[in-house]
């Protein structure tokens, strides 16, 4: 156990020694009306920033995002899951990609979630 708790630990400080140049941890990609990216969770640091590319359903196949321009200027994207199928989240950017307003929706709620064809 104890030879565990060792081997651990120089895996540890191993871990920290070459993190000085580090692997960015990145979870979801964030996004505006025009562009993905990931921000790293430890130095905050934008990486693998692209613009969108949409399917023929309209879907971006890196992010599963969907572009809709709106009456007033605004920006409406979608992020759905990897099917397509259910929205996740739905933001609302000014023409400038400035985030107005961010909703959530409740993975388990199927009946707001769904998009009816
Ligand atoms: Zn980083
Ligand atoms: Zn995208």
């Amino acid at each position: 156990m104890k030879k565990l708790l060792t081997l651990f630990l120089s895996a540890l400080l191993l871990f920290s020694l070459v993190s000085c140049s580090h692997r960015h941890t990145v979870e979801s990609w964030s996004l505006n009306q025009h562009m993905h990216w990931h921000v790293c969770t430890e130095c905050e640091k934008k990486t693998d920033s692209t613009p969108h590319e949409f399917r023929s359903n309209g879907i971006c196949i890196v992010c599963n995002a969907s572009v809709e321009q709106n009456s007033n200027g605004s920006y409406t994207v979608t992020v759905y899951d990897s099917n397509g199928k259910i929205r996740l989240k739905e933001y609302v950017f000014d023409a400038d990609g400035n985030i107005l307003n961010e909703t959530v929706f409740q993975s388990d709620s199927a009946s707001d979630g769904f998009i009816n064809f």
